[in-house]
Parts: structure tokens; C-alpha cells; sequence
């Protein structure tokens, strides 16, 4: 058994297959594990990938970038009219969807957003059938959570068009969280989760609230006017006024000889992810004059504070939003190919100091692992509706708890089941009660703030009687709690040491 995982960025795209239990990127032709998400036309060919890239500077107006912003969008909207301002390639209307203008050099060929994601998905696919066999086409797709059904459905179709066969898209923060497996190992008790994901072009920070396996989105925020192209554009300015120092030319108003800085200045960018000081050399850059210029990463560092800043106050801002400080959150996962910039870890760590970061999976690899997970836990799975997009499940209404004694003999609340538990769930709880007793009550109550509960909160209690008396030890009363769909709760304690049991059911509890 195995299955495709794969996640069209903005600017990446990315493969992982699914296969004897694991879940692993594959490399393209090319050798690398992440494929640039362009397109070239030429004109008898099209290109995917690094070498469309390369080739944007030659064939700017026939090659497409950032093909998603547009995808599944009518003309008007707001994105695709800035998408058409920056685009080098044509973008016109047709009835009211946007269409490529591509020059074949005998004839200008109109293309659709659909068409071009098709060529990346089926680059993808050729990627991993490689890697698995040929007959495997079964996919799980991700998107972005703010997606709309419109969009969504353009990037269906042009996967499917490809030749994929789509099991189900997948939220991208939700692939992240599965990639680690949060929340599957176990799944009991409710956590939260923080998302964050920069990419190529944009910023998502996403808290995830973690129940009993089930991932619920409690507050999201997309900031599109941040992405790793800042830094890279930050950088090549850098470089601009380094050359302007050395050669006394002022090139930023030279597109020709920005865009060879803006390449120089990704490469660079990217080793300085590993590597203390990068080389930044560029071929005739301006007037036949080389470029070369050595960044140290404290450099870039200094460079890109105000962007490094700008990273991080949706983090700040969404918190505030939701009520939720630092400690809240439990795991706090890295995804997005810009995420791997050090400093950048290095904040995210200082504003969550006691907080599990989880960054072992390359960041740009983190959200294709995910998918491919599930496309494998879909395959496992005996009935599969494909169609299942959204799941509706029943939950407890309140927190649910049992009330118990303390050595001090103050009353102590234990949650069992908090609110918002999908049903139906089961839960073990052991009561030790002073061996002098003959009999132990236990008493379950249900409250909507978990602080404050009161007599009035009790709903139930159930008493075991006639016990032994166990001079010096003590009772161990093993209760176990089921409570089904409907809400109904059916609770039996027994006393371990005798076996002696009662049980009750409670119609109604939520
Ligand atoms: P994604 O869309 O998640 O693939 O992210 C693409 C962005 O990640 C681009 O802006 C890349 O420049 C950036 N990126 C990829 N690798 C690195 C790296 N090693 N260090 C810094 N940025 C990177």
C-alpha cells in the first residue's frame, strides 16, 4: 500500500510518499527535495521547476510565478489584480476568470491558472511515481485554512486533471500537526498547539486546540505582506549598496541587474541557514563589472531585524486575540521554507521558553509529510468517503469531574472528560479510600468553568457499600466512565479488592 502527499506552495511545491508505515519527501530529476512552483513556457516546451526559474530572467513574460494567488479566483478580486500588477507575464480577463498570455512565437495562447497547477501537480506526480511505481496515483492534497470552496475546487480539478486520484484536501496546519503525530500517541486530554508557518510569500500563524486526537482551529491569521521574498529582497539591497559603495553605480533602478542580486541573494540567503558567512558573486552584474561580496550571517542578521520583528507580532497579536499566553500552548511547530532561518527560531523560542518546539522535520518538508500520512491513514481505512471534508461529531457540552478528598481532606475536582470531548470516549479513574471505611461515595459533577464548582454542580453519585475494613491500607475503587453519542454516561466503580461493583447510568448529561 501507498500513497502521495503533496503540498503546492506559492512558490514550492513539494512531494512525500507514503509507504510501509512511513511517510518520506522524495527529490525530483534534478535531485532536490523542494521544486520551484514555475513554469516556462518556450516554444515547443513547457518547463516545471528550477530551470523555469533559472530562465525567468531571459523569458520573464512567458514564465508564471506564484500561480496559487490566482487559483480558482474571478478576475476583480483584489489579490488577483495585485497578482497582474507584478506579474511579467500577461494576465487578462476572460470571462471574468483571469487568463495567462503566452506568446508560442507564432500565436498568443491564452492559459489558465487551472492549466499551469496542473503542469506543477503532474510534476509532482511523475516525482513520486518514480520513487514508488507507476500505478500509484492516490493523493492527499494540502491547502491554505483561508481557502475558500471556489479555490479549493481549482486545485482539485487541476491535481485531478494531472492524473491524480484526490482522496481529500487536508488543512495545511493540520498536516503540520500530523507530520509529528500530535495528539495520535495520546489521545486523551486537551492541549493547544501554535502552527507557524512562513513561506515564500506570506505568514500564517495558526493555534490548534488538540482533543482527544481531533484537531479544532480556534484562531487563525494569514499577513501576506511577509514571506521569505522580503528577505531576500532585503538582502539584494544590501548587496546594491555594497556594490554602490565599491564601483560608485547605483543599480537599483536596473530590473536586469536586480533580479541576478535578488538570485545571488536567495542562494545566499539559504546558506546562511547553516553556514556563519555566505559568498554572494555575481557575473557581469552592471557594465561588465563581477560582483563579489562576502555576507556573514550576523550581517544578515542586522540587515533583516525590522522583518525578523514583523515575523513575529502576528504571533503576539493572535495570542492577545485569543486570550492565551505562551504557557498555553504546548507544542509550537515550525513549517515553511523560511522558518529554517535561524534567528528566527531563535525568537520563537525565547517568546515561548517553556514550550516543546517541534523543528526535527525540515520546515518545508513538515506539511507534504502530513499529507502523505493521511493519504496512508485513508488507504488503511476499511470504509472511505471520499467526500468527508468536514466530519461532524458529537461532544461533551461541560467539563465533566469527579470529586475527591485530599490528604488535607479539602474537596478536589479531577476533570475526566473536559468540554468539547469527541463522544463517544471512555476514561479509567482509581479512587483510594482510607481501608477504615465500609463504604466510599463517588460524586461526578459537571461544570462549565472548571474553577468554580459548586454543591449545585453534582448530577451524580454512587456509593459502594458494605466494604471490608482494611486496618492500615486502603481501598483501590477502580471506576470506568463511558459516555456515548446521545451524551449519556454509564459509570461502574469496582472495589478492587473484593470485586464487589455498582453501576449507574445517567441519561442525559450534556
Ligand atoms: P515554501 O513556500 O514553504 O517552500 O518556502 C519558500 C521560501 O523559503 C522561499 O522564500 C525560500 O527562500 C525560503 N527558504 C527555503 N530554504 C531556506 C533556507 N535554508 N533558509 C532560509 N530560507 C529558506
Amino acid at each position: 500500500m501507498a500513497a502521495i502527499g503533496v503540498h503546492l506552495g506559492y512558490t514550492c511545491a513539494c512531494v512525500a510518499v507514503y509507504k510501509d508505515g512511513r511517510a518520506d519527501v522524495v527529490a525530483n530529476d534534478a535531485g532536490d527535495r523542494v521544486t520551484p512552483a514555475v513554469v516556462a513556457y518556450r516554444e515547443t516546451e513547457e518547463i516545471v521547476g528550477l530551470a523555469a526559474k533559472q530562465g525567468r530572467i531571459r523569458n520573464a513574460s512567458n514564465t508564471v510565478l506564484k500561480v496559487k494567488q490566482i487559483l480558482g479566483k474571478s478576475y476583480d478580486d483584489p489579490q488577483v489584480q495585485k497578482h497582474v500588477a507584478d506579474s511579467k507575464c500577461s494576465v487578462v480577463e476572460k470571462n471574468g476568470k483571469p487568463r495567462y498570455e503566452i506568446d508560442t512565437g507564432e500565436n498568443i495562447k491564452p492559459v489558465s491558472p487551472e492549466e499551469v497547477a496542473k503542469l506543477i501537480f503532474g510534476k509532482m506526480k511523475e516525482t513520486a511515481q518514480s520513487a514508488l511505481g507507476s500505478d500509484v496515483s492516490d493523493v492527499v492534497i494540502t491547502v491554505p485554512f483561508e481557502f475558500g470552496e471556489d479555490q479549493k475546487n481549482a486545485l482539485r480539478q487541476a491535481a485531478e486533471t494531472s492524473g491524480f486520484n484526490v482522496l481529500r484536501l487536508v488543512h495545511e496546519p493540520s498536516a503540520a500537526l500530523l507530520a509529528y503525530g500530535v495528539g495520535q500517541d495520546s489521545p486523551t486530554g486537551k492541549s493547544n498547539s501554535l502552527v507557524y508557518k512562513l513561506g515564500g510569500t506570506s505568514l500564517s500563524v495558526t493555534i490548534i486546540e488538540v482533543n482527544s486526537g481531533m484537531y479544532r482551529v480556534v484562531a487563525t491569521d494569514t499577513n501576506d505582506s511577509i514571506g521569505g521574498e522580503c528577505f531576500t529582497e532585503a538582502l539584494a539591497q544590501h548587496l546594491a549598496s555594497e556594490f554602490q559603495r565599491s564601483y560608485k553605480h547605483d543599480v537599483r533602478g536596473n530590473p536586469r541587474a536586480m533580479m541576478k542580486l535578488m538570485n545571488s541573494a536567495e542562494v545566499s540567503k539559504c546558506s546562511l541557514s547553516t553556514l556563519g558567512s555566505a559568498n554572494c558573486f555575481v557575473d557581469s552584474l552592471y557594465d561588465g563589472l563581477d560582483f563579489d561580496c562576502n555576507v556573514s550571517r550576523a550581517r544578515f542578521d542586522l540587515v533583516c531585524t525590522s522583518l525578523f520583528n514583523q515575523s513575529m507580532e502576528s504571533i503576539v497579536k493572535l495570542m492577545k486575540q485569543v486570550g492565551l499566553t505562551a504557557d498555553d500552548i504546548n507544542k509550537v511547530v515550525l513549517c515553511g521554507g523560511s522558518s529554517r532561518m535561524p534567528k528566527l527560531q531563535q525568537m520563537i523560542r525565547d517568546l515561548f521558553p517553556n514550550t516543546e518546539l517541534l523543528n526535527s522535520i525540515p520546515p518545508d518538508e513538515v506539511i507534504p509529510i502530513g499529507a502523505a500520512i493521511e493519504a496512508g491513514l485513508l488507504l488503511g481505512r476499511e470504509e472511505l468517503s471520499l467526500e468527508e471534508d468536514v466530519i461532524a461529531i458529537n461532544c461533551s457540552a461541560r467539563d465533566i469531574l469527579v470529586k475527591e478528598v485530599d490528604e488535607s481532606g479539602a474537596d478536589k475536582y479531577t476533570v475526566l472528560f473536559p468540554c468539547g470531548t469527541p463522544l463517544p470516549a471512555r476514561r479509567h479513574h482509581t479512587l483510594h479510600a482510607p481501608g477504615d471505611f465500609s463504604s466510599v461515595c463517588l460524586e461526578l459533577y459537571e461544570s462549565e468553568d472548571r474553577k468554580c464548582v459548586t454543591d449545585n454542580n453534582k448530577f451524580a453519585q454512587i456509593v459502594l457499600k458494605d466494604l471490608h475494613k482494611q486496618g492500615g491500607g486502603v481501598h483501590d475503587i477502580l471506576t470506568v466512565l463511558t459516555m456515548k453519542r446521545d451524551g449519556s454516561l454509564h459509570v461502574t466503580c469496582t472495589d478492587q479488592h473484593t470485586g464487589k461493583s455498582e453501576m449507574i447510568t445517567v441519561e442525559i448529561v450534556s
